[in-house]
């Protein structure tokens, strides 16, 4: 059984690549019987797309959305009221709601929160 590097048209872009030897024998070893019908990059950027959730290199970045954030139930230290912080409530700290918390705060801070 002899390999040689195969140019094929990519099924996406239409793109001709390289089918290498090396991946030939990758793919013989993985028991896949096709030939890649998309050039790396299709199959990259198709991969991706397939992927159902970024797992751990997603929420990165900045500016993650808010649901994304882990909640602690939490009771009000100035009102009573229960609510939920984005942090764990410690026993030495006071707890705000969002009520008390925004009229405890200067506005300028609270693009933080
Ligand atoms: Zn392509
Ligand atoms: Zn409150």
């Amino acid at each position: 059984m002899s390999f040689a590097d195969k140019t094929l048209n990519c099924r996406d872009c239409n793109a001709e690549f390289v089918f290498t030897i090396g991946e030939q024998e990758f793919y013989v070893e993985k028991g896949f019987t096709n030939e890649p019908s998309r050039c790396p990059e299709c199959r990259r950027a198709n991969k991706a797309r397939r992927q159902p959730e970024g797992g751990n290199s997603y929420g990165g970045g900045f500016g993650g959305q808010r649901q994304d954030r882990q909640m602690y139930s939490a009771t009000c230290s100035e009102c009573g009221k229960p609510t939920e912080v984005p942090f764990q409530p410690k026993p030495d700290r006071p707890v705000y709601c969002n009520d008390c918390f925004r009229s405890n705060r200067p506005p300028r801070q609270y693009d933080r929160y």
